[in-house]
């Protein structure tokens, strides 16, 4: 059996970081280490890309700051990158064959803040194909296998980072979330991952899906260590148009974001209890589709959130099972457009025999991209083209601001925090939903809600279900704009009194 990583023998972030900062454990130790095991289960299929030289530098930068004394809060911390996120050093391929020797001449913003802030990368993480998917299955590179039973879907699209966290590969790692990819695999591999407010983390150097959807966001064990990664990247970035200039403390203010992130902090040091906390239940989060052992799951947690304190009261989100007719329109309509620059000719795939200009394009894209990348571009080119826009486009468009403003309705008259599941049943079989492809789609019903409203909202674990290889459980914590300081606080609450997050897949 491969020997654990050295970082798993640190709680957190910031034990690891104090013992770096006292030179009890060096960065190029904790690399080392951290790679043999990525090499060790290479069964998982977590990562898509290793380069020991470029992660042994790093480290060897990280130890002679800590050798200065001028270590941050993430230096020498081992964390990899979803393979969707641009990256100097490390081939950007998106898990697709269309971009399979693409290496970018600059690094993502996510990327340069982490490494500034000190972290080590080991790493791109597998994913499916331009983040489209709920399994991992449509990677082009294959699927990753969920760490707690190597038959199962680690969830998607942020399949491999949740996989790579969950077996303890590295401490963090980063993901997406347009609909739920960054929530779903949290859940189904029982980590922890937050997708905050749209716009507080900058999309430059993101691979572009839905562009008025993709959020970036952390997974990691616990919340604490969430914190530790979405504090440095929530800043302001000009390069990035939807970015809010209101998120960045660096301006002199404290900034929405970053004060509620001092709130999380000061709530560690045991400060506010969770007396008086009104959690709202959503009744449509309760229907028929949820396993009852999800059900259950939920329910004690929600039991436990009440023995902290905390009360309970129901709410309505009227449209949640709109938001799938609604996102699987606009996603794949923004997802036809952005992909549209792969056309053989500036970067990407390109056919090898061809006739015409026209006849090159097409083939290097209908060689290039995987079968769901196709289905969404169909899609989503239908509900642009003139005769139907109206009729579709338009329509999920007005619908998703019905959602948002349910959401809304909700914050204003009943609660503080939305809590329900994150998916309707745990993790699938591989291969399970093969012949289905919209079935998939169905399963997302409680996460693209949060993505069309562009709120914050994170998962948790909360349970388990069955005996021999018990599976995961992830419980939903949805806050209002700008709020994910507070949800990490109320995650972290729920951490220190439970430790569903301290469970670890036995390796298989
Ligand atoms: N499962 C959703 C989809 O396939 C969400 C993906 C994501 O958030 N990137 O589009």
């Amino acid at each position: 059996m491969p020997t654990m990583p050295l970082h798993t023998e640190f709680d957190s972030i910031e034990a690891l970081g104090a013992a770096l900062r006292q030179g009890k454990v060096s960065a190029v130790e904790l690399a080392d280490s951290a790679l043999d095991a990525v090499q060790a289960r290479s069964d998982l299929n977590a990562f898509l890309h290793v380069d020991a030289e470029l992660t042994r530098a790093q480290a060897r930068t990280a130890d002679a700051l800590l050798s200065q004394g001028r270590g941050g809060s993430l230096t020498g911390i081992p964390i990899a990158h979803k393979d969707v996120f641009v990256t100097r050093g490390w081939r950007t391929t998106a898990a697709s064959k269309m971009l399979a020797d693409y290496t970018s001449p600059f690094d993502a913003t996510v990327v340069s803040l982490l490494e500034q802030a000190g972290a080590v990368s080991l790493g791109k993480l597998n994913c499916d194909e331009f983040a489209m998917g709920s399994g991992n299955e449509n990677s082009a590179f294959g699927p990753a296998r969920n760490p707690w039973d190597a038959d199962a879907v680690p969830g998607g699209s942020s399949g491999g980072s949740a996989a790579a966290v969950a077996a303890g590969l590295v401490m963090a790692a980063t993901g997406t979330d347009t609909g739920g990819s960054v929530r779903q695999p949290a859940a189904l591999c029982g980590v922890s991952g937050i997708k905050p407010t749209y716009g507080t983390v900058s999309r430059f150097g993101m691979v572009a899906f839905g562009s008025s959807l993709d959020q970036a966001g952390p997974l990691a064990r616990h919340a604490r260590d969430l914190l530790e990664l979405l504090d440095p990247i929530s800043a302001f970035d000009e390069r990035d148009a939807t970015s809010l200039p209101d998120c960045d403390g660096a301006a002199n203010k404290p900034g929405r974001v970053r004060a509620d992130f001092d709130a999380a902090r000061s709530a560690q040091q045991g400060g506010k209890p969770l007396q008086g906390l009104r959690i709202g239940v959503p009744a449509e989060f309760f229907n028929e589709g949820l396993s009852p052992e999800v059900a259950q799951a939920v329910e004690t947690a929600l039991q436990t959130y009440e023995s902290l304190g905390a009360r309970r009261v129901e709410v309505s989100l009227p449209r949640t099972k709109l938001s799938i007719p609604a996102y699987y329109v606009i996603a794949p309509a923004e997802a036809s457009s952005n992909l549209s620059r792969y056309d053989g000719v500036r970067y990407g795939h390109r056919s090898a025999s061809y006739g015409d200009l026209a006849d090159m394009t097409s083939r290097s894209r209908a060689e290039g991209f995987g079968p769901e990348v196709l289905r969404r571009i169909l899609v989503g080119t239908y509900v642009l083209c003139h005769g139907y826009y109206d009729a579709y486009y338009l329509q999920a468009q007005r619908i998703r601001r019905l959602i948002a403003q349910d959401f809304q309705q909700a914050f204003a008259d009943h609660c503080d925090v939305i809590m329900g599941p994150v998916t309707p049943t745990v993790a699938k079989r591989i291969g399970e939903n093969r012949d289905d492809p919209t079935a998939d789609w169905l399963a997302d019903v409680y996460t693209l809600g949060v993505s069309l409203a562009g709120l914050p909202a994170m998962s948790i674990p909360c349970g388990f279900s069955g005996s021999a290889k018990p599976l995961p459980i992830g419980l939903q914590l949805i806050g209002n704009y700008f709020r994910e300081g507070q949800l990490l606080a109320i995650a972290d609450r729920f951490q220190q009194a439970t430790d569903w997050h301290q469970r670890k897949p036995e390796q298989q």
